[in-house]
């Protein structure tokens, strides 16, 4: 009996050296699974011991982004194993669960309980899980808050108007789950003509850096849309991986969210 009492202090001990940081959006295709996946792998970079989780349970993209599609995860007692990458960051997604391209169809509860599985898995030394949540506001992102406890989040929007009202949304989110909000990333600020090199500003500029702002919340960094950033991620080169001047960018990110 007090071998089992010492194995559990032993795991609670573990899991409370363990942190989470969240990584919301208020809308979809703004770039939260990108940033998800390069502020993991730039902070991997960084000597960090860094998992993590694709919670965007409907949608899984991690392991495409990190080169782990079509791997299973092991079990160890009722504990998946989370499958390692190729870039030092172990994850589980439900993408390794399905088949690829299976449409995940699930109702609140089991999506929530699906998602308990991932979070809580054999995650050893790992000392920084990025949780790459569902885009919205929703009921699952709710109790997985709720639950687990980030110990920060990280908001990501485009310098649209919209998406910044949505943003707004995320942030509300988080505070009223009591998560403190470790900032804002501005993502496809800026694009660089691939043919010219010319800079334009499709979607506005500087947009979530004056909205942080407005709001009191540290700015953490702005990436452009690139080209070479979707076509690396869906070849599973994470840009953060490389060294290019995207894998500045994400490490500049990432050493604000650890400062
Ligand atoms: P979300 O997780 O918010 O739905 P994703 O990270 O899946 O968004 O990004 C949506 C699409 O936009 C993907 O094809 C991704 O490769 C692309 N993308 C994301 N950020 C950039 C960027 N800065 N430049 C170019 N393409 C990007």
């Amino acid at each position: 009996k007090a071998g089992a009492a010492e194995v559990r202090l032993g795991m609670t001990a573990e899991r409370k050296a363990r942190q989470i940081i969240a990584v919301g959006s208020g809308k979809g295709g703004v770039g939260k699974s990108t940033l998800s996946a390069n502020l993991a792998v730039a902070m991997a970079r960084l000597g960090r011991k860094v998992g993590l989780v694709d919670a965007d349970i409907y949608g899984p993209s991690q392991p495409r982004l990190l080169s782990t599609e079509g791997r299973r995860p092991e079990a160890e007692g009722n504990k998946m194993i989370p499958v390692p990458s190729p870039y030092g960051v172990p994850m589980l997604s439900m993408g390794h669960l399905v088949e690829p391209g299976q449409a995940i169809a699930w109702r609140g509860p089991m999506a929530g309980k699906a998602l308990e599985q991932l979070i809580d898995a054999h995650w050893g030394e790992t000392e920084i899980i990025v949780v790459d949540l569902p885009p919205g506001t929703g009921d699952v992102q709710l109790s997985m808050l709720a639950k687990h406890k980030p110990a920060g989040a990280v908001i990501v929007s485009t310098p649209q108007d919209l998406a910044l009202m949505d943003a707004t949304r995320a942030i509300g989110l988080f505070e009223q789950a009591k998560v403190p909000l470790v900032g804002m990333v501005e993502n496809m600020a800026g694009y660089i003509c691939p043919h010219c090199g010319e800079e334009s500003d499709p979607f506005g500029n500087g947009g979530a850096e004056a909205a942080a702002r407005t709001m009191g919340l540290p700015f953490l960094g702005r990436i452009p849309l690139d080209l070479s950033i979707r076509q690396d991620s869906d070849a599973g080169n994470p840009p953060a991986a490389g060294d290019g001047p995207q894998a500045e960018a994400f490490a500049s990110i990432a050493r604000g969210v650890l400062a």
